[in-house]
């Protein structure tokens, strides 16, 4: 049976996704496979998300509960990693925790709280199957919060607070700490933010060795992300197309 043309897009679009990265790592001196690729697939349906496993892909990304509930049901079969990379309210961290093995822009303390209580209440998780967190960074150096809003990710914890946010992540049974993301402010050359990004991740790792992802890079940067040490790469337009469902 002939592939579908929408399955020939996708492989063509990560083929030239994947010799991205691998380029970027050549330039950097990197082997490619210290960069996870991310698919994010908000606004696409469920089915993208089965033709990107078959290709390969392991990890999926999305930043809407309802949205990424029904597709990880939906995709439960395919032994994906799941990455939620919104902004999560507090009463949806019970839902999220539900499907979500990473969350990617934690914050805030109160994020924190209700994101370890959610863990430690679910009957299929517990201590012995803990959350893995990222702390999303602010790397807007203008402090104004013109970030804010960019791709659905608010600005983040301010690198100043990185320690304190750090630390109570590492208390909580329920997390575990996986690293920093960051997010290239608008209007902003995406190279320094990101340099700024893994400083930060290398003060974080002083004191928490095992938080060694850096989340960093989108279709638009990820070039930059690659060469300034990101381990994760989130990449929706390039490798989907022009999102469908919503935005
Ligand atoms: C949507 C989104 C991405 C992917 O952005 P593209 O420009 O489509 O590659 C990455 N990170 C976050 C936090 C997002 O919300």
């Amino acid at each position: 049976m002939a592939e579908s043309p929408r399955a020939a897009e996708l492989a063509d679009n990560l083929a030239a996704v994947r010799a991205q990265i691998a380029a970027a790592c050549a330039a950097a001196g990197r082997a490619p496979a210290e960069v996870t690729l991310v698919a994010v697939t908000k606004g696409h349906p469920a089915s993208d998300i089965a033709r990107l496993a078959a290709l390969g892909v392991g990890d999926v990304a999305e930043n809407r509960d309802a949205e990424a509930a029904a597709k990880a049901r939906e995709c439960a079969e395919l032994g994906l990693r799941w990455h939620f990379v919104g902004q999560v309210q507090t009463n949806k961290a019970r839902s999220v925790v539900g499907y979500a093995d990473v969350v990617q822009a934690v914050d805030r303390e109160r994020l924190v709280r209700a994101l370890d209580a959610a863990v430690l209440a679910d009957p299929g998780r517990g201590p012995s199957r803990p959350l893995a967190v990222l702390l999303q960074v602010d790397l807007d150096a203008r402090g104004d919060g013109a970030s804010r809003g960019v791709a659905g990710a608010r600005g983040g914890v301010a690198p100043a607070e990185v320690a304190a946010l750090a630390a109570s992540v590492a208390q909580a049974r329920g997390l575990m700490l996986a690293g920093v993301m960051g997010v290239a402010p608008l209007g902003l050359p995406a190279g320094p933010a990101f340099a700024a990004l893994a400083r930060i991740s290398a003060t974080l790792r002083e004191r928490h060795p095992g938080a060694r992802w850096i989340s960093a890079g989108m279709s638009a940067d990820l070039g930059d992300a690659v060469r300034a040490g990101a381990t994760h790469v989130r990449v929706g337009r390039s490798l989907l197309g022009p999102r469908p469902l919503t935005r």
